[in-house]
């Protein structure tokens, strides 16, 4: 047997790995500690094992033995090597991509770019330490009894919008903070939840690190270094948070759970709640999941029994109480002659709330001002050169690609036809934006979505901006709807509920539910009441109606009927390969080929395909999928493998990529 060692563990030193003997008798894993020989003088270092081999294509005669083992070598390292072994297993990535994921890049930053910390010129809350309610109490006492025992005991704690889950998470990390232990407290974007990261900072002052997706590589070594020097307790930030090299981990939380932004869009493609269960596991500490939604594998195995459930059923708050909600059917306001965004319920409400001095939030699932371009002699829109979609139009008279950032200026003629009579259809938030403004001339309105927050900073300017009372109406894209806590906020427009509805994806409705529920969370959080406006041509939809009223169990009843009738995740693993090449026809011939082989070998599993991706080309990159399902995870992993060898075997040259997602 012979280990790969490195003896200098960053992600660097990954290229300069070094190859030993294991003698026999010393069994070593992944993720051990060892002393080996090292250099000429045959100096004893110690370094870790990232790999082991059965055989070497070089002379035997230069290889050295390993010395021998550090024992009971407990390091955060050898968690973080273990961690990429499991990653680089179920994943199916190699074990070094996992360790270069795992490992941070070590980068210093330049003097100069330091910024001053936008945070600390955020407006000072005024929020004190609560006393617990009886359900907050009785969710920090569970995970606490976990923690002093020292067992990687997972929790769920499902909430209620505004029950006080981040209280929850507060109090805990205090009693791991004073017990000498440290905490990581994991968030979707940290932008996007600016008040919790406001809030965990007033509470721990300088024992904090934060990271965020918009560092570069230089200040995430920095917050990293932070941790594994122990100068900082608390790690903050969005998924890669989860590799903080804390030695003395106490504790995981993963907030708002439920978020898609939480699954890696490159490989290893993990899903941070799998890899913190697993890190948890290693540290021997307890992990605390929070949703006010949460994701249905999450909910199963809380009912299971696999992870224990804490529930907060009200608003923490004294005389908050939940928003009351209305359904707006937008057939109705056209039948009534009304063809303006805003349904007339909408408008009174918008109308009240400005003369109460209150404040408004829009929300709108699709960023641009006119959806497409679109002839009305021959009916085709104007199309990306690159990619299978519309192109989005924008307010400065551009038109974009929303999936490659391909744009053109608009043109006078149709690009199919030559006619002149181009039309704008359908609508964004900058057309939203512009509706808004016409119809409250006198209110003060800001714009949140991917094309107003380009800018570094821009996020927290704008809600900055909107929490300091600067505007009256905040116009946006999902991104405002997660965790954001305007107490003056009365009204809640979703201004076309729809959209979510329309993704061609089995999570769909799931998504709508959550993103409704989430929406509607962001009304009344104080003590006025709240109202919400759903506006919507499905008002029977079970997502819409469900959420309504904010009632997720049923949903979770009713959906997981769906998922078991056509067997999809979380009932059973659905494994999704996508195959991507330049080469329409080699990418047609690649996926034939491992469909019918499979199907051949393995004729009880139900594979599905190949079929176009939703969006067949993006960026002149052709993709088709091919689906498998079963319930067993480890037959799931095996087809993946056997996937892999059948595309190798009729495409030796790797003309397509494959790209495997496990749910
Ligand atoms: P969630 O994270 O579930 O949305 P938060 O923790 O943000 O909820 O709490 C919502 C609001 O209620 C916040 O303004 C918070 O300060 C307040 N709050 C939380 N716990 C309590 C409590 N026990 N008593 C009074 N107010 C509380
Ligand atoms: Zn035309
Ligand atoms: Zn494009």
């Amino acid at each position: 047997m012979f280990a790969e060692i490195i003896v200098d563990i960053t992600n660097e030193a990954l290229d300069r790995a070094f190859t030993y003997h294991v003698p026999d008798g010393l069994g070593v894993k992944l993720g051990d500690r060892v002393e080996v020989p090292f250099g000429i003088s045959g100096r004893t270092k110690t370094g870790y094992v990232i790999g082991l081999r059965e055989s070497v294509s070089f002379p035997m005669e230069k290889i050295k033995d390993i010395s021998g083992k550090v024992e009971n070598a407990i390091s955060v390292q050898g968690d973080l090597i273990r961690l990429a072994a499991f990653m680089s297993r179920e994943y199916g990535t190699t074990m070094n991509q996992c360790l270069r994921t795992v490992l941070p890049v070590k980068r210093t930053v330049r003097k100069n770019s330091r910024r001053i910390d936008p945070l600390l010129s955020y407006r000072q809350d005024t929020d004190e330490k609560h006393a617990l309610n009886d359900e907050q109490e009785a969710a920090v006492q569970a995970v606490s009894v976990a923690f002093q025992a020292g067992k990687s005991v997972p929790f769920l704690l499902f909430g209620i919008t505004g029950s006080g889950k981040t209280e929850v998470y507060l109090h805990i990390m205090e009693e791991v903070v004073a017990a000498g232990k440290q905490a990581i407290l994991l968030i979707p974007e940290i932008s996007l939840t600016y008040q919790t990261v406001r809030r965990v900072y007033t509470r721990f002052q300088g024992k904090v690190a934060i990271m965020n997706s918009r560092m570069t590589a230089g200040e995430r070594y920095e917050a990293f270094e932070k941790c594994r020097k122990g100068e900082v307790s608390v790690m903050v930030g969005p998924r890669s948070a989860v590799f903080a090299p804390f030695e003395r981990l106490g504790l995981i939380i993963m907030d708002e759970e439920h978020e898609r932004a939480y699954k890696s869009e490159t490989a290893p493609r993990y899903e941070t709640r799998d890899v913190a269960f697993i890190r948890a596991h290693l540290a021997k500490c307890p992990i605390l999941y929070g949703s006010a939604t949460p994701s249905l594998t999450m909910y199963q195995s809380a009912l299971k029994g696999r992870i224990k459930l804490l529930r907060l059923s009200k608003r923490a708050k004294e005389g908050a109480a939940l928003p009351e909600t209305e359904i707006i059917d937008l057939r109705d306001e056209l039948r009534k002659g009304n063809r303006s965004v805003f349904s007339d319920r909408l408008k009174q409400l918008m109308t009240e709330a400005l003369s109460e001095k209150r404040q408004i939030m829009l929300f709108l699932n699709r960023r641009g001002y006119s959806n497409f371009l679109s002839c009305r002699s021959c009916g085709e829109s104007v199309r990306c050169p690159h990619c299978d979609v519309s192109l989005t139009l924008h307010q400065d008279g551009m038109l974009r690609c929303h999936y490659c950032g391909y744009e053109e200026p608009v043109m006078k003629v149709c690009p199919h036809c030559g006619s002149k009579y181009l039309a704008p259809f359908g609508f964004g938030t900058e057309k939203l934006e512009r509706y808004v403004k016409g119809l409250f001339p006198d209110a003060r309105v800001l714009r949140m979505d991917a094309d107003t927050t380009r800018d570094k900073g821009a996020y927290e300017k704008i809600l900055r901006a909107f929490a300091g009372r600067e505007a009256d109406i905040l116009i946006g894209t999902q991104m405002i709807v997660k965790g954001h806590d305007f107490p003056d906020v009365t009204v809640v427009g979703l201004v076309l509920a729809d959209l979510s509805l329309q993704s061609p994806d089995f999570a769909a409705s799931e998504r709508t539910f959550q993103l409704i529920t989430q929406a509607a969370g962001r009304a009344g959080r104080d003590r006025i009441k709240g109202h919400v406006v759903i506006q919507t041509y499905q008002p029977e939809h079970y997502a819409i109606t469900l959420s309504m009223k904010q009632d997720y169990i049923s949903f979770y009843e009713k959906e997981m009927t769906y998922r078991r009738l056509l067997r999809y995740p979380p009932v059973e693993k659905l494994l999704t390969v996508q195959f991507q090449s330049m080469d329409e026809d080699t990418l047609s011939q690649v996926t034939e080929y491992v469909a019918e082989h499979l199907r051949g070998e393995a004729p009880d599993v139900s594979i599905i395909g190949p079929v176009q991706a939703s969006v067949y080309r993006v960026k002149d990159v052709y993709r088709k999928i091919i689906y498998v399902k079963h319930d067993s995870h480890d037959i799931i992993i095996q087809l993946r493998e056997r996937m892999s060898a059948l595309s190798r075997e009729i495409d030796p040259r790797g003309l397509v990529l494959l790209n495997f997602d496990i749910q």
